[in-house]
């Protein structure tokens, strides 16, 4: 059976070296996080005890361990304040040009991502950015009962707004 995960890996690598989560709900608290990104929206937890808003989203909030959260939508388009950009001898499962970018999302809230849909040499300090979600190869999970099935996953990266 091949190894499901990065498409170049299949088969010839353990699936430990896949770079995304295991995102089904079965396996992850966290895997609203995901359902919601499939309807494009680009959210996290927030506390209802004492209002953090950390990123990524978490089962206890780090501030004060309250688990009583909830979730809330984050901006969807940012402006790159750094970013790096890597032309060659990029890590196996990735394209060159390899960009990861961070990222003002506005009201003090910052995170690096990876750019995608963007040419070598294109991007710039305070370029706008919004966020680009794509599917990645599904991930064969085990249910109650021995059951096993193919769990779909997405996952997220920012790309240039078009100008
Ligand atoms: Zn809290």
């Amino acid at each position: 059976m091949p190894v499901p995960g990065v498409p170049i890996l299949d088969g010839k690598y353990p699936s430990s070296m896949d770079l995304y989560p295991l995102e089904a709900k079965e396996f992850n608290r966290i895997h609203q996080f995901y359902e919601n990104l499939r309807q494009k929206r680009f959210t996290t937890t927030k506390c209802k005890k004492c209002g953090h808003v950390p990123f990524p989203p978490r089962v206890v909030c780090p501030k004060c361990n309250s688990d009583d959260l909830e979730w809330v939508d984050l901006p969807t388009q940012g402006k790159v304040l750094q970013f790096t950009e890597e032309v060659a001898g990029v890590p196996l499962g990735f394209e060159a040009p390899l960009i990861h970018a961070l990222i003002d999302l506005g009201e003090g809230r910052k995170l690096v991502s990876r750019i995608i849909n963007c040419k070598e040499g294109q991007l710039k300090e305070g370029d706008a950015v919004k966020l680009a979600v794509f599917d990645i190869p599904p991930m064969i999970i085990e249910k109650k009962g021995g059951v096993m099935d193919e769990a779909k996953r997405v996952f997220f990266a920012f790309e240039p707004v078009k100008r």
